[in-house]
């Protein structure tokens, strides 16, 4: 048996099932685990629980999001719990303690710094989101619209509408198909991406206004420190979408947001355009990703941190 049929055996013969994401969840976080949820919920007799953390506004459209729970009880280990979209076992955050007890723990994800900490992994650092992979996972059959919506979500998300370097043949072949279910691609693309509240119009402006572009012009980085964060009372993924528009800056190799957590404490966003690893930069500082997103949590001043990740990025492009 392959890894994945051995899964979706046991998720049908299993009793009690949990699913659960990465921290800061983002739509193909979001979309991943609904859909899989969602596709669960609708064909199997088990019952399923869904651990996410708090699912910002725009994604509470996607049906499966009232069965959410972010509060992460404890809870008799289940039979199969699957980790969605979580490159490696910190970013499943609370969510550790249902894989670490589970009679059966699986990994199924695309990034490509994921080594592996479920006992059965579908790592497919070749698919542009995991709600890709878990299409070719699932039943055809027994894709409900509401399962569709949600795994179109995902890659819609993660590929930033289809317009990201890891957008292939077969992720639009993917996101055809689930058209073919009678998803309203407007109502996800508009409504959970292209949609802007005022303070993340306004955050936006700021970074750009303040952008800073390094080793000539080939790098730009903003930051955004507690004080900005508290003067617009900024949520968690208010920034989402500003280091896009970074690295659309003419001549930009590689964009670099900072946000600063606590004092001295720094979330690091990275993309790059056309050559540099940015998953081989953020690894090295104990985060991971892709090879065009990345991330990683640094700590100093802000001089420290884009001085620290400006070195690496010359010694890829030198
Ligand atoms: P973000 O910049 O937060 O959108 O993240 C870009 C990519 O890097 C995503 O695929 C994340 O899963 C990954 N990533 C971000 N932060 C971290 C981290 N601290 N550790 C590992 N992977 C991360
Ligand atoms: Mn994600
Ligand atoms: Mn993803």
């Amino acid at each position: 048996m392959t890894n994945k049929q051995e899964i979706m055996s046991a998720i049908e013969n299993a009793g009690r099932i949990a699913i659960a994401g990465h921290i800061r969840p983002d739509g193909d976080c979001i979309g991943s685990c609904l859909g899989m949820y969602n596709y669960v919920h609708e064909n199997f007799p088990c019952s399923v629980d869904v651990y996410i953390e708090e699912i910002p506004q725009e994604f509470t459209c996607i049906a499966g999001c009232d069965a959410v729970n972010s509060l992460y009880p404890d809870a008799a280990p289940y039979d199969v719990f699957l980790a969605l979209d979580c490159g490696d076992l910190e970013r499943l955050g609370k969510a550790q303690k249902y894989l670490k007890e589970a009679k059966l723990s699986v990994c199924i994800d695309h990034h490509k710094t994921n080594e592996g900490y479920a006992a059965v992994n579908v790592i497919e650092p070749g698919a542009a989101a995991t709600a890709e992979v878990l299409f070719d996972l699932m039943d055809q059959d027994k894709i409900s619209l509401n399962t569709a919506e949600a795994l179109y979500l995902g890659i819609v998300h993660d590929t930033g509408v289809f317009k990201h370097s890891n957008t292939t043949r077969h992720t639009m072949e993917t996101a055809g198909r689930l058209l073919e279910y009678g998803v309203s691609s407007s109502k996800i693309i508009d409504g959970t991406f292209y949609e802007k509240t005022y303070v993340q119009n306004q955050i936006l402006g700021r970074c750009l206004m303040e952008s800073v572009l390094v080793l000539d012009g080939k790098v730009i980085f903003a930051a955004v420190n507690r004080k900005v964060q508290a003067l617009y009372g900024l949520e968690s993924n208010d920034t989402e979408g500003v280091i896009d528009q970074l690295r659309v800056t003419k001549g930009v190799e590689v964009a670099i947001l900072i946000k600063e957590m606590n004092p001295f404490v720094w979330r690091v966003s990275m993309r790059s355009c056309e050559y540099v690893d940015v998953a081989v930069i953020c690894t090295k500082f104990g985060g991971g990703g892709h090879v065009r997103a990345a991330g990683c949590i640094l700590n100093g001043s802000m001089h420290d941190v884009i001085n620290a990740l400006v070195k690496e990025i010359e010694l890829q492009i030198k």
